[in-house]
């Protein structure tokens, strides 16, 4: 069959509107994927306004969860579940490792694990090994 003048114009319309549909659905996903990727996804150390935050996986391994880090007269002491806290927080607050060093040394505890810091190395790093090798991981 002959294809019609008609028909092969039908034909570059619908394929154009499909390309575009398709462009549209793409940037829409890298839209959702960027935006997922904005929300906190790492554990470590949050900073929130005046609020510090350890946000570590929960025991399956499924979410991500925060508590307030308290500082105290010896050291720091973690709060309750922080409701509410994991849609806030944004990638964006999250520590580097050399802030959280610095945070534990002026803290005297790892900010991670809340053990004191003892060994010499730890004590001169700010975190301790463990610590330190794992920060941010997932
Ligand atoms: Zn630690």
């Amino acid at each position: 069959m002959m294809m019609t003048q008609e028909l092969r114009n039908d034909l570059a319309h619908n394929a154009a509107r499909l390309e575009i549909l398709e462009q549209k659905a793409l940037a829409d996903k890298a839209d959702a994927l960027l935006e997922e990727y904005a929300k906190a996804h790492l554990p470590g150390v949050y900073a929130d306004n005046d609020t510090f935050y350890r946000v570590r996986w929960n025991q399956a391994k499924t979410h991500l969860y925060a508590v307030v880090i308290i500082p105290t007269a010896n050291g720091i002491r973690f709060g309750q579940f922080a409701k509410g806290a994991m849609s806030r927080l944004t990638h964006a607050d999250m520590l580097t490792a050399d802030q959280c060093e610095a945070l534990s040394l002026a803290w005297g505890n790892c900010v991670m694990c809340g053990k004191g810091l003892t060994v010499k190395a730890s004590v001169t790093r700010g975190m301790g090994p463990v610590c330190a090798k794992g920060y941010g991981k997932p």
